[in-house]
């Protein structure tokens, strides 16, 4: 298995980011359902890049996978909470609560462990490290130029209006390797 931090360079984790757990893809694959297990996996081009073991009980799912943490694997195994609350039109809408603040989320954020976008940005407010603040700032001033979210967490957007596929590209490109330099390093311990 893959697991979390497969595509390490220069001594960073360049898969820490784009992990997202998405607790509505997951209600549509039925693996909220009590008594599902299974694998989770993502995907870059087409290449699988992580994958984490669910397993589903009335009020929780547990995730087990390996991860690195601090430049060592690691086995992580941990229930994330579950909440639902009522639709219009009848049935239940679940909800993940962060493992880390307890908050009612529809994504979860994996790096090594998963937590919460709020989560993720108290820990870069929280980063004494300035590599890792220069390299969001910079990661962001390509976003700018690209019109996308600022945020390296929100992931990759489209093609602005009227810019060269070559530059956007180039760009595109760019703003991996910057990203590749962010960082994130949230407390193993949080769960
Ligand atoms: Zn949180």
């Amino acid at each position: 298995m893959g697991g979390f931090g497969s595509g390490r360079r220069g001594g960073r984790d360049v898969t820490a980011h784009y992990r997202r757990l998405d607790v509505r893809a997951l209600h549509r694959a039925g693996a909220l359902s009590t008594g599902w297990r299974g694998g989770w996996c993502w995907y870059r081009r087409g290449a699988k890049v992580a994958e984490i073991n669910i397993e589903a009980s009335e009020a929780s799912i547990r995730l087990r996978y390996t991860a690195t943490s601090n430049g060592e694997r690691k086995d992580y195994d941990y229930p994330v909470m579950l909440t639902r609350t009522g639709c219009n039109y009848g049935g239940a809408r679940p909800w993940f609560l962060c493992p880390c603040c307890g908050r009612r989320v529809a994504i979860l954020y994996g790096g090594a462990a998963f937590a919460c976008r709020r989560c993720y940005r108290l820990a870069y407010e929280v980063q004494s490290e300035t590599d890792a603040d220069r390299a969001i700032r910079r990661a962001d001033a390509i976003r700018a130029r690209l019109g996308w979210e600022p945020g390296i967490l929100n992931g990759e957007g489209g093609k602005p209006k009227g810019m060269h596929w070559r530059t956007f590209w180039r760009l595109r490109a760019e703003h991996e390797r910057r990203v590749a330099g962010c960082f994130v390093q949230l407390r193993a311990d949080m769960r």
